[in-house]
């Protein structure tokens, strides 16, 4: 098979491994830089051009756009859907990821398990938004943050408020969520290929931290999930069409919570952490499902 990967850096290792996994398969595989191509989107015979020529046609592309260049990296991946190519995520899953309240309405809408949260841009009842979610502790997130930045911990109601006070001066978006204090500064990263969890990995903070982020001194290790965790995220990946995605969960004492769902996981830490050869499982996947106009969203 031919097969692209958008990916803003060929150097990076999740970049690196897709291609060698890809090539040891016997696909030719390119990387393709999602700012560097342009699209003629007037005519009824869709291209996508790139260094001064029209791209070839693919039987598959692998999406890898970073969350500074959504907008624009969505609408590459919606004209390749257009062409009839199949797109591991569609431009649409990959919109309604990036954004985590929207991800957090769809899911909760499924009925897959969510801590208690609650969101706000200028509650005037900070108590009331505080006892919504069940009281201090609590975690407040900034909606637009990522790799743990902007996830605080306020352990007493005082707290809490000074810190929602804080983040309203800021105009910012918050999340505020029932702290999950069992799940002991670890979660668990559901590594889903298609419709199965392929990979999982336990992410356990650094002492003294409540953040298991790899960026914040997190460790890695191999889990073993229970069913309820693997149907728990691949019901998440299911509700936000994702064939390609990282389901971040918590273990909690109702079960399973989902913290997250990202797009474009990281392939390092996980083949690190479990020894397995991820980037082929993605192939595997690639071979059994694409075939020429199957995108669901044919670019709309
Ligand atoms: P980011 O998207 O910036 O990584 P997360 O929402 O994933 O932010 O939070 C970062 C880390 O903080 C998580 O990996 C988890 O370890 C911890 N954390 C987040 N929310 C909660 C919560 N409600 N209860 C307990 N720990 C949490
Ligand atoms: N992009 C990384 C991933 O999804 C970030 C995770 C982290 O900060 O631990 O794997």
């Amino acid at each position: 098979m031919r097969i692209a990967i958008l990916s803003r850096d060929s150097k990076l290792y999740s970049t690196r491994r897709l291609v060698e996994a890809g090539e040891s398969r016997g696909h030719t595989v390119d990387v393709i830089d999602t700012l560097h191509c342009y699209m003629d989107i007037t005519s009824n015979n869709p291209t996508v051009r790139y260094k001064g020529a029209p791209l070839p046609q693919y039987d598959a592309i692998i999406p890898r756009i970073g969350s500074s260049i959504t907008f624009y990296g969505t609408s590459v991946v919606r004209q390749f859907e257009m062409m009839g190519t199949f797109c591991v995520n569609e431009s649409v899953a990959i919109s309604r990821s990036r954004d985590k309240l929207r991800s957090l309405q769809l899911l909760s809408r499924k009925g897959i398990g969510l801590p208690r949260t609650g969101f706000a841009h200028h509650p005037d009842k900070i108590d009331d938004l505080l006892k919504n979610v069940g009281g201090a502790p609590v975690v407040i997130k900034l909606l637009e943050g990522t790799q743990g930045i902007g996830v605080v911990l306020a352990e007493t109601t005082k707290a809490a408020e000074s810190i929602i006070e804080a983040f309203m001066g800021l105009k910012a978006n918050i999340l505020v969520q029932e702290f999950i204090k069992e799940a002991g500064g670890a979660d668990i990263r559901c590594f889903v290929v298609g419709d199965k969890v392929v990979a999982a990995m336990k992410r356990q903070a650094a002492p003294g931290e409540f953040r298991s982020n790899l960026h914040r001194g997190g460790e890695a290790e191999i889990v073993r999930l229970s069913p309820a965790e693997r149907k728990t995220a691949v019901d998440a990946a299911k509700t936000m069409g994702l064939g390609l995605c990282g389901v971040d969960i918590l273990r909690s004492n109702n079960g399973p919570v989902v913290m997250e769902v990202n797009s474009s996981p990281g392939l390092e830490g996980i083949e690190m952490a479990t020894g397995k050869d991820v980037a082929g499982m993605i192939y595997e996947h690639i071979e059994k499902s694409a075939k020429p106009n199957k995108t669901r969203t044919k670019g709309k």
